[in-house]
């Protein structure tokens, strides 16, 4: 038995406070009658509708996808390219990307069907660390990286302080590799925070989500999360 507001926002219809809401405004129906109290608990088997809809109900799934390069992080492509959804064709519940990469960002990727749990992450208040490798043009001077650690402004805002590692440089490609920490989660983010120290990215890979790293995956490929791990990115 679970509390009707929890499984309202997992089915991804609404936030959990939203269902609140619409409990107390007395939009939902548990096998038909209304239910306006928020401590009523359901079971699998009880017909719940909000706003008059049928919630569909699905075992939550959680997975990691290590995406490669060239997907979009998205359950369907108006172009018709490939997207990370189609590596989970023998998945039946109905998953979706916890936030996205950039078509040409790899590296780690959950997919859910529960919405509470994806709403939760993606929150800016989400305090999950995101690791990310990335290649870039040029040696970022010390200085430069320091003003990545402080927080530097971006056109949507100046971004929280970042971990930042210089990795390795390679003095005759005039490259390095930069490894950041970041719990914030904008468009574009990483490259637009290097381009602004004027060091574009080549190459961009999230290494690690929370606890979660690629450790064992080859691009493409994706493992269900244990009990364990989803309750720690909670
Ligand atoms: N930051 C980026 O710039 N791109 C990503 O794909 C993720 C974070």
């Amino acid at each position: 038995m679970e509390r009707l507001q929890k499984v309202i926002a997992h089915a991804g219809v609404a936030s959990r406070r939203k269902a609140e809401e619409l409990i107390l405004e007395g939009k939902v129906t548990v096998n038909g009658s209304v239910a306006k109290e928020l401590g009523i608990k359901v079971s699998p088997s009880d017909r719940i509708e909000v706003n008059g809809i049928p919630l569909e109900r699905e075992q939550p799934v959680y997975f990691l996808l290590y995406k490669p390069r060239g997907v979009i992080s998205s359950v369907k492509d108006d172009k018709g390219r490939k997207v990370v959804t189609d590596f989970f064709e023998h998945v039946e519940q109905r998953i979706y990307p916890v936030g996205r990469l950039d078509y040409d960002t790899s590296g780690v990727l959950l997919l859910t069907n529960d919405g509470e749990f994806a709403n939760l992450l993606m929150h800016p208040s989400s305090e999950v660390d995101k690791v990310y490798v990335a290649k870039t043009k040029g040696v970022p001077a010390k200085e430069s990286l320091r003003k990545l650690e402080k927080g530097i402004q971006l056109e949507d805002g100046k971004t929280a302080p970042a971990k930042v590692k210089l990795l390795s440089i390679d003095k005759k490609k005039q490259t390095a590799i930069v490894e950041l920490t970041i719990h914030e989660g904008r468009n574009r983010q990483v490259r637009r925070m290097l381009e602004a120290i004027g060091h574009p990215v080549l190459k961009l890979k999230r290494e690690r989500y929370g606890n979660l790293t690629l450790q064992g995956l080859s691009a493409g490929e994706k493992k269900e999360l244990t009990p364990h791990e989803v309750k720690q990115l909670r």
